[in-house]
C-alpha cells in the first residue's frame, strides 16, 4: 500500500526490517543499552554484525522517545537509527514518547540528508504497546512530519505479520488526508 504526501511516498509492507536493500536508513526498536536483543534489535544486530554494538556503546544509554544514529555495518543500508520506544503501562506519557520516536528518527535522518527511512512497529513487541493504538500514533506522526520534510522522499513501515500490515492499512485509510 502506498500513499503520497507532499512529495513523500509512504509505504506499508510486510517483511523483515533487516533486509530492506533499497532503503538508506533502517530504524531499530532498540533497548536502552543499544545492545543485541530479541525482535527487531536481534534481527538488526545479527545482520549488522558485532561492529554495530561496538559503535553504539558510547551512545548508550538512551531514554524512551530518544533516537541516535550509527553506521549499518553488514546490513544492506547506510545507517541505523536506534529508537527506544516506551514500555506500555510503564513509561509515561506513552503516546507522546512513541510519537517522539518517530519525530526524532525523522529529524536525525533529515539532518543527515537521508532520502529513505524504514520503520518497524516500535514498542509493539516486547514493550507491549497494542498494535492499533501504536499504528495510529506512528502513522499520524509520520503524516504530520511529512509536510516538513525536505531530504526524505520515502518512508516505509515494515510490519512483521500480515495482520500487523492489515491493522496499519486500516488505520492509514481512516486517517488519510
Ligand atoms: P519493542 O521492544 O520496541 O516492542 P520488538 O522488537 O520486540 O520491539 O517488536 C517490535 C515489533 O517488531 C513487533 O511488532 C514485532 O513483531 C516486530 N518484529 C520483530 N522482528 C522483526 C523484524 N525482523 N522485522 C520487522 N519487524 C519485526
Amino acid at each position: 500500500m502506498k500513499q503520497f504526501i507532499n512529495g513523500v511516498t509512504l509505504e506499508l509492507m510486510q517483511g523483515d526490517i533487516a533486509s530492506q536493500k533499497d532503503i538508506t536508513a533502517v530504524v531499530n526498536a532498540a533497548n536502552a543499552e543499544l545492545r543485541i536483543g530479541g525482535g527487531v534489535a536481534g534481527a538488526i544486530h545479527r545482520a549488522a554484525g558485532p561492529g554495530l554494538e561496538r559503535e553504539c556503546q558510547p551512545l548508550a544509554p538512551i531514554r524512551p522517545g530518544e533516537a541516535v544514529i550509527s553506521g549499518a555495518h553488514n546490513l544492506p543500508n547506510k545507517y541505523v537509527i536506534h529508537c527506544l520506544g516506551p514500555v506500555y503501562g510503564v513509561d509515561k506519557p506513552e503516546d507522546e514518547l512513541l510519537a517522539d520516536c518517530y519525530r526524532n528518527a525523522l529529524n536525525i535522518a533529515e539532518e543527515k540528508g537521508i532520502d529513505s527511512v524504514a520503520f518497524p512497529a516500535i514498542s509493539t513487541g516486547a514493550f507491549g504497546y497494542p498494535m492499533e493504538s501504536a499504528a495510529t500514533i506512528a502513522l499520524k506522526t509520520v503524516l504530520e512530519e511529512a509536510k516538513k520534510l525536505k531530504s526524505i522522499k520515502t518512508i516505509r513501515f515494515v510490519l512483521f505479520s500480515k495482520s500487523d500490515l492489515e491493522v496499519h492499512a486500516a488505520v492509514l485509510k481512516g486517517i488519510a488526508m
